[in-house]
């Protein structure tokens, strides 16, 4: 007979660390204290909590575990500066998040399923298809996993700004775990990361657009549209055919008149396929028409991130530009994407599991 599998304590919010520790007789200042070490003082092993009897350590390890992700290989580009983990499921399925460190800031980007359902043709999660949903412990490990890589670095920022759920796998379609995992990371007496650090992009789920307006939390949003009209999009993203560009934007739309924050649209450059001069008029007039305000909108171009096998090309820089100038000219306030990891495959849409 198996063995029960272990609870993850990373999924644990703190009520139910306590519930759990009550049922080892546990009086609730220990839940207080394991909950610090965990969430504060990120320890990786029940072994490392010198402030826990050892009996009790050895006790609690038998039924708890802390993180389910076991660490492949780290990559390092951009001089140090990007770091790409690939971690596995314990089945072997793979994850990968990227640490972007810069002058001031760090970002980590964070996968939210292993593979992805959603087959977009441009990305290499797409390609690889559906493997697992992460729990929210997997979500949140990744996190700790690049928190403590910043602590006992010689970077300049030794504490993580942003998380932005922008890695594996589509977020609003593992809505529960991937909210839970903001919780969990929100908790003022945890992790403590502050409300406003947080970016999702999803890939245009209208009813978790809907759900993100109602809920308290500012967290940020990210869409990824990447056409104008339905007929592109469509063959870029199989996604369109449940939720086109009309039912998109509205739902857009009454996000920015519930939230009044600020959505990015994400676009990706491909050529000659979404990067035509009239396209760029087709986006400039679809977005004045959609009734966001200018000024909650702002259009993100990303050169298209190279994919094995994708029959695409990434945009002429001209191409690019002349874009943005398209943009522009409606009064549409864009940026061109600074990609960071191209040299080690950590870029937007190039994670796929392969080292
Ligand atoms: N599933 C979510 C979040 C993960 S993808 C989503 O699709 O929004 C994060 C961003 O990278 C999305 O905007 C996605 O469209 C973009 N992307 C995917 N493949 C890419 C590639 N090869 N080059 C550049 N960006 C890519
Ligand atoms: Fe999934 Fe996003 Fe990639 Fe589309 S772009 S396949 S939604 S990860």
């Amino acid at each position: 007979m198996n063995a029960a599998p272990k609870i993850d304590l990373l999924d644990l919010s703190r009520e139910q660390l306590a519930e759990v520790l009550k049922r080892h007789g546990q009086p609730a200042f220990r839940a207080k204290q394991i909950h610090r070490q965990l969430h504060v003082n990120l320890v990786a092993a029940m072994t490392e909590m010198s402030d826990l009897p050892k009996a009790l350590r050895e006790e609690l390890a038998a039924e708890l575990q802390i993180g389910s992700l076991t660490l492949a290989t780290v990559h390092e580009g951009d001089h140090g500066m990007t770091r790409k983990a690939l971690f596995k499921l314990p089945d072997g399925s793979p994850v990968e998040t990227v640490l972007m460190v810069y002058p001031d800031r760090a970002t980590v980007c964070v996968s939210s399923q292993s593979g992805c359902p959603m087959g977009c043709v441009f990305c290499a999660t797409g390609r690889l298809g559906f493997l697992h949903d992460l729990t929210a412990g997997q979500i949140v490990e990744q996190v700790y996993w690049a928190e403590r890589l910043l602590r006992a670095s010689d970077f300049p920022v030794k504490k993580l700004t942003n998380v932005v759920f922008m890695g594996m796998g589509e977020p609003f379609n593992n809505y529960d775990q991937w909210r839970t995992s903001v919780d969990i990371l929100h908790d003022p007496e945890g992790f403590n990361m502050g409300a406003r650090s947080y970016t999702v992009s999803t890939v245009g789920l209208v009813p978790g657009i809907r759900k993100l307006a109602d809920d308290p939390l500012p967290i940020n949003l990210a869409i990824s549209l990447h056409a104008p009209d339905d007929e592109t999009r469509s063959a870029l993203m199989p996604v369109n055919k449940s939720f086109p560009i009309a039912s998109l934007l509205d739902s857009v739309k009454d996000y920015t008149e519930k939230t009044n924050r600020r959505v990015s649209f994400e676009y990706v450059l491909l050529q000659e396929k979404n990067d035509f001069p009239e396209q760029a008029d087709l986006l400039g007039r679809l977005l004045r028409k959609s009734e966001i305000r200018p000024a909650l909108m702002h259009v993100n171009l990303i050169p298209w991130n190279p994919v094995p096998g994708a029959p695409l090309g990434r945009s002429h820089r001209k191409r690019v530009l002349a874009f943005q100038e398209g943009l522009h000219k409606h009064g549409v306030p864009c940026t061109i994407r600074v990609e960071r990891g191209v040299d080690i495959g950590a870029a937007c849409g190039q994670l796929a599991g392969t080292a």
